[in-house]
C-alpha cells in the first residue's frame, strides 16, 4: 500500500461467512506462474520490526511480470494492496488486516556497459536484497553503492524515500527505474526526474502511485567510491572530505560504524529489531533558528546552543534528530530495561522491539518523544517509517 490504513478493527465479516472480494482475485492469481499464495502469513514475522497482523493473503511474486499481473488485478477489484520488500521500513497494526500484501522477490542482476568506457551501469530486480547488490558491485571492484552498505530492505525499496547514509544518497546514483504505473496501468523506464526524489521522501511515499520493478545504477568501472562527504566517515577512512577511495576499504568501514549504532541488522541483537532511523532529521525555516537556538540556550546553556548542529539544506536548516532527541531528555534504552519497546541502547534514533512489544507500544514509545522534543525545542519531529493500519 500504501493504501489508505485500513481499520484492523473493522471486519469485512466477523463472522467469516461472506467471501472476501481479494479470494477470488487470489485465487485466480495462484494459478500464474511466478505468484506464490500463503494463507496466515504474519506481517511480524516479514518486517524487522517484528510487528504486524495477518492480510488476507500474501502473494510472494518471484518475477516482475508476476508483479504487474498481481497489483494490477488487486487494483482493478479495489482490494487494498500492501506492496512489500524487506520490511524494514514499516509500522504495522497487528490483528487481521483488510489487505493483501504483494511480496516483490524478482532477484536478476544485469551489468550494463555503455558506449564510452566510463559508463556501467548495474541493473537490478527490485526484490534483491539491496546490500547483496551493494556486495556484488563493490566485489566486483566497481564503485558507487559502498556508502550505502549494510542498509537492510530491497532493491525495488531504494528510490522509494530515496535512501541515505554517510552522505550519499540514492538519488545521486540512480540511473532509471522501471515501474509499473498503478494509475495508468503501463510498465515503463523512467529517469530519476519522474520520482521527486527529496530527503527520504518520492512520489512513491505513502502513495500507490507505482509499484518499482527494476532498478538501474552508474557505477565507477575504475574502481573509485563516491566521494567521501560524511565527515565521521572520511576522518575513520583517513582521508580529506570529497576524497574518493576504494570501495572495499569504504563499505568495510561504513559496515563497522553501523553495527556500532545498531544500524545493521542481527539477529541475536535486539537493539536492531527497529526500522531504523525513527525520525528524519527536522527541517526548520532560516529564520526558526535563533529561536530553536535560545530555546536550547534557555534549558541546556549557550555553549549547547552553539554546538548544536544544524546544516543548509533545501528548504531551511536540518537540525539533527537524535542530538534534539537526546537533549529533550531521552538517553539511549529508554524508558527502562523492562519495557517493550524502548529505544535502542546504542542509538537513541532507533525505535526498538526488544520481542514482546505491540504496534500500541511502539506508537506510545513514538508519541512520547515527538512530543518530548516539541515540548522541548518547539520542533516538530516527523516519523520516517511507512504506517500500515495504524498513525502515530
Ligand atoms: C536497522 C535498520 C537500518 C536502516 N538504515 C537506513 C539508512 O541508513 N538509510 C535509509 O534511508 N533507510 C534505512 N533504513 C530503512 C529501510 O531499510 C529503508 O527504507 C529500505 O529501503 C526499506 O526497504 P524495504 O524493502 O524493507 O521496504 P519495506 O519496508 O518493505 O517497504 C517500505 C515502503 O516502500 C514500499 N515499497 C517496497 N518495495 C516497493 C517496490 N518494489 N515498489 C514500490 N514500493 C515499494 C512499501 O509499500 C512501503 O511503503 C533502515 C532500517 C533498519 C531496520
Amino acid at each position: 500500500m500504501n493504501p489508505s490504513p485500513p481499520d484492523p478493527a473493522a471486519q469485512p465479516d466477523p463472522a467469516g461467512t461472506a467471501p472476501h472480494p481479494a479470494d477470488p482475485v487470489v485465487a485466480e492469481l495462484s494459478h500464474i506462474s511466478g505468484i506464490d499464495v500463503a494463507h496466515g502469513a504474519r506481517l511480524a514475522d516479514l518486517t524487522t520490526l517484528r510487528i504486524g497482523g495477518r492480510p488476507r493473503a500474501l502473494l510472494e511474486c518471484a518475477t516482475a511480470d508476476a508483479v504487474v499481473a498481481a497489483v494490477r488485478a488487486l487494483d482493478a477489484a479495489d482490494v487494498p494492496v500492501l506492496v512489500l520488500g524487506g520490511g524494514s521500513n514499516l509500522v504495522v497494526a497487528g490483528g487481521d488486516l483488510d489487505l493483501v500484501a504483494v511480496a516483490v522477490r524478482n532477484r536478476e542482476v544485469d551489468y550494463l556497459t555503455g558506449s564510452g568506457d566510463d559508463q556501467l551501469v548495474v541493473r537490478a530486480g527490485a526484490g534483491l536484497t539491496w546490500d547483496d547488490l551493494v556486495a556484488d558491485t563493490v566485489g566486483r571492484g566497481y564503485g558507487g553503492l559502498e556508502c550505502l552498505s549494510g542498509i537492510p530492505g530491497s532493491v525495488g525499496a531504494t528510490p522509494v524515500q530515496n535512501v541515505g547514509a554517510y552522505g550519499v544518497e540514492v538519488a545521486q546514483i540512480l540511473h532509471r527505474v522501471r515501474w509499473f504505473d498503478r494509475a495508468t496501468g503501463v510498465d515503463e523506464w523512467v529517469t530519476p526526474d519522474a520520482l521527486g526524489l527529496e530527503y527520504r521522501t518520492s512520489v512513491l511515499k505513502n502513495t500507490d502511485r507505482a509499484v518499482v520493478l527494476e532498478v538501474e545504477f552508474r557505477l565507477d568501472p575504475a574502481g573509485r567510491s563516491e566521494p567521501i562527504r560524511y565527515a565521521e566517515l572520511a576522518s575513520r577512512l583517513g582521508v580529506a572530505p570529497g576524497d574518493r577511495t576504494d570501495p572495499a576499504v569504504v563499505r568495510r568501514t561504513v559496515l563497522d560504524l553501523r553495527r556500532g549504532k545498531g544500524m545493521v541488522l542481527d539477529d541475536d541483537d535486539s537493539d536492531t529489531w527497529s526500522a531504523g532511523s525513527f525520525f528524519t532529521n527536522p527541517v526548520i525555516p532560516r529564520d526558526e533558528l535563533p529561536t530553536v537556538r535560545s530555546r536550547v540556550a534557555a534549558r541546556l546553556g549557550t555553549a549547547q546552543s552553539e554546538q548544536m548542529p544544524a546544516f543548509s539544506a533545501p528548504g531551511g536548516v536540518k537540525l539533527s534528530a537524535g542530538w534534539l532527541i537526546e537533549r529533550a531528555g531521552f538517553s539511549k534504552g529508554h524508558p527502562s530495561s523492562s519495557s517493550p519497546a524502548r529505544l535502542s541502547t546504542k542509538h537513541t534514533l532507533a525505535l526498538t522491539n526488544r520481542g514482546q512489544a505491540t504496534a500500541d507500544d511502539v506508537i506510545a514509545l513514538a508519541r512520547e518523544v515527538r512530543d518530548g522534543v516539541r515540548e522541548a525545542f518547539g520542533v516538530e519531529l516527523h516519523p520516517e517509517p511507512v504506517w500500515v493500519g495504524c498513525h502515530i
